[in-house]
């Protein structure tokens, strides 16, 4: 795992960095826990971060900042037009991706937005290996419907797979022998496939995808948000990639590509998001849209200090020491769990640990939320706030019908360079203990239920007294402990 071999053989992660600036964090006693749960309608979104004692809900701007980044956030330069630090984050860009264009974007949904705007044509599909959320609403809006051609790998949660994020190229080719290459919009490769795990595909995979878009003339678009994890997981899973760097890497995924965009709330460690282009016709086509919804070319609706802050992110990316962490910690928590008989999607990914609450909880039928339950469950024994994604996620019918989730998960998201080994020790400790005493956990209802974004805004209730149950037996197994 770590670079280091340590006596006696046994593996574990090992930074390669400091902390030098700290944030306090609390943890309530479990009494103080229930009430804050029970205030939060149940559902963790609605939780207070000064509640929570690890904030596990996302890796979404909440990555932890280098000294470098820290300083370069000072020499900012607040121009409307012609900023220096523009100039700074476009050579970086260049320099990385090897693509001469680029429009700046407040976040990864918005560079979306502009793409849609332009590049999605109504009555057309857009094929992928695998959807995410914002980017599919983008392009159902406009008329075309998002095909997922995931490989069945993809979707075992149990698998050694070293490439779950792999693209169904069989599938593709189908598609435009029977549609033709008119009826696809684009092409979508997601590095780090965000809703099944933060799973990767292969460089070999990626260069199929581009051969079949190159004969017959189809632009493949990278969303390269998760890029990060996907780069760790080529150079240490694909054996025709041992001996690249990470910077040779990452132009070869580049070169695959017409144009790439990413959320830099996950990419380069900052806030913001953007778009880079190879051809200039295109750019040009795409570029108006940016003082439309985001500001001016130069900062398209980043702050600069912001936009320096990921300048340097993005170097510190193609430096394996600093993005092999996320990726090493979240391995360290799958197989501690998975060793303790906790069942979690495997082999581990980038993004966080996603524990499988279908078979954690398989007395709880899906209609009472299994991973509801389990997000509540986890926050009420340990404090840690994770995500339910799973039937809660969905949305009603407009018949009232309820669609079943496909996987019933709770997302325990690592952010980049956050927590420290002890403290993902201790999430597994305790989740450790509630598996064990997962029979005491019961299901959910809704109480208020919102039409859209249900998982969000909703507040749910037990249906019956198993959370005091819960907490009496934490009681009486820890004492008086925390
Ligand atoms: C987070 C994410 C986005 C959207 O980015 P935001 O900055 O949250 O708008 C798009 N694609 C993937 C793969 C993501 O993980």
């Amino acid at each position: 795992m770590s670079k280091v071999t340590f006596f006696g053989g046994e593996q574990f992660p090992l930074e390669m960095h400091k902390v030098r600036i700290i944030q306090k964090l609390t943890l309530l006693p479990i009494e103080d826990r229930l009430a804050a749960i029970e205030q939060a309608g149940f559902n963790t979104f609605l939780l207070q971060n000064a509640d929570v004692f690890l904030d596990m809900l996302t890796d979404s701007g909440v990555n932890a900042m280098s000294d470098l980044q820290q300083a370069a956030m000072l020499i900012a330069d607040d121009a409307y037009a012609g900023s220096a630090t523009y100039t700074r984050l476009y050579d970086k860009l260049v320099e990385i991706f090897g693509m001469d264009y680029f429009l700046p974007a407040h976040q990864g949904r918005a560079a979306e937005n502009i793409l849609a705007q332009v590049l999605v044509r109504p009555d057309t599909v857009v094929p992928m290996n695998y959807h995410f959320t914002t980017s599919k609403q983008h392009i159902t809006v406009h008329g075309a419907e998002v095909l997922e051609f995931i490989r069945p790998e993809g979707l075992e949660v149990t698998s050694y797979h070293p490439f779950k994020g792999n693209f169904d190229t069989d599938r593709l080719r189908q598609l435009v022998a029977e549609r033709g290459a008119d009826a696809i919009s684009y092409v979508r490769m997601e590095a780090g496939t965000n809703l099944i795990g933060g799973q990767p595909f292969s460089l070999e995979n990626l260069r199929e995808v581009r051969d079949i878009c190159r004969e017959h003339g189809l632009t493949l678009v990278l969303d390269a948000s998760l890029l990060a994890d996907n780069l760790y997981f080529i150079k240490t899973r694909e054996e025709a990639c041992r001996d690249m760097t990470i910077p040779e890497i990452t132009r070869a995924i580049a070169d695959c590509s017409d144009i790439l965009y990413f959320s830099a709330r996950k990419l380069g460690f900052g806030r913001g998001g953007g778009i880079c282009i190879r051809d200039e016709e295109t750019y040009k086509k795409l570029r108006g849209y940016v003082p439309m919804y985001e500001g001016f070319l130069t900062y398209g609706g980043m702050s600069v200090r912001e936009m320096e802050a990921i300048t340097v992110g993005l170097d510190e990316t193609m430096d394996e020491d600093m993005i092999n962490q996320g990726p090493q910690f979240i391995a360290y928590m799958v197989n501690e769990l998975e060793q303790r008989g906790v069942p979690v999607i495997t082999p581990p990914g980038g993004l966080g640990a996603h524990v499988d609450a279908m078979r954690f909880l398989d007395h709880i039928p899906q209609p009472e939320y299994p991973a509801g339950a389990l997000a509540a469950a986890i926050y009420l024994c340990s404090g840690v706030r994770g995500m339910e994604r799973g039937t809660m996620s969905e949305q009603r019918e407009p018949d009232g019908t309820e669609p079943l989730a496909d996987m019933e998960l709770v997302r325990l998201a690592l952010p980049r360079r956050v927590f420290t080994l002890s403290q993902v020790s201790y999430a597994i400790d305790r989740i450790h203990w509630l598996h064990q005493n997962r029979t005491m956990v019961g299901g959910m209802k809704f109480v208020e239920e919102p039409e859209i974004l249900r998982f969000f805004y909703g507040r749910l209730a037990p249906v019956n007294d198993w959370p005091h149950q819960l907490m009496a037996k934490f009681r009486q197994d820890f004492g008086d402990s925390l």
